[in-house]
């Protein structure tokens, strides 16, 4: 049964050693101070303990829905940066803490020159990872990031992940990622069974697979 302990505001103040030294008679009589002892010393002792890691010797796998420092991914076939640079993630934060700079590429595309999150702000909502159209920026394993100064910034070069080590990127199945059976609930867009009907028009007798098309659009 649980205990309730009721306040008694006028209860007498102790005050004299007298009264003290009593009072801490009483508490060390008290059996939850034995109890609470024996517990630590049985687990301080005891073979293969559990309860317990030896950080920073030892560290728990982090789930992958864990929101820890972000990473900037990159394509594993191309070995180009996922960023777009279309701001999303700028926009939706927060606490305001990303800030990044484009500038045009010499192949005329957008070029992310840097992006930096401000670590010591973040409160690790995970919105940017969730609104990233690319799956670029995701929340990583890393969560040591203890600081001497509020302002702690993460810069682009930090996150990224470096072409030598790309190998070892982890596809994010967590936060901001698609399923792994997403392909399975995405339907087609109208545009696809136009151009399926232009192809079939080409193509003599197709009347089996222009039905099979019809049957698709309808249970679209
Ligand atoms: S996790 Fe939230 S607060 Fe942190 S950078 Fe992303 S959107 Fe901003
Ligand atoms: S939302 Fe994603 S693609 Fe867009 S700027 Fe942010 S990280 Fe880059």
């Amino acid at each position: 049964m649980k205990k309730y302990y009721v306040v008694d505001e006028k209860r007498k103040l102790i005050l004299t050693p007298y009264e003290k030294f009593i009072r801490s008679v009483k508490r060390c009589l008290n059996t939850d101070l034995i109890s609470g002892l024996a517990f630590i010393i049985n687990e301080t002792f005891k073979r293969g303990n559990t309860a317990t890691i030896k950080y920073p010797m030892e560290k728990i796998k982090l789930d992958n829905r864990y929101r820890a420092v972000h990473r900037l991914q990159r394509f594993i076939e191309s070995e180009t940066e996922r960023c777009i640079g279309c701001g999303l993630c700028e926009k939706i934060c927060i606490s305001n803490c990303i800030r990044m700079e484009t500038k045009l590429g010499e192949d005329g595309r957008k070029l992310v020159s840097n992006y930096s999150i401000n670590l010591g702000r973040c409160i690790y909502c995970g919105f940017c990872a969730e609104v990233c159209p690319e799956l670029a920026i995701v929340h990583g394993v890393e969560y040591e990031n203890a600081a001497e100064q509020r302002a702690y910034f993460a810069h682009k070069k930090d996150i990224l992940t470096p072409i030598d080590d790309l190998i070892n990127q982890v596809e994010f199945e967590g936060s901001g990622s698609l399923r792994a059976d997403a392909d399975e609930f995405v339907k087609q867009t109208p545009n696809y069974y136009d151009v399926m009907k232009e192809r079939e028009a080409l193509i003599p007798n197709s009347n089996s697979s222009e039905e099979k098309t019809n049957k698709e659009a309808k249970d679209v």
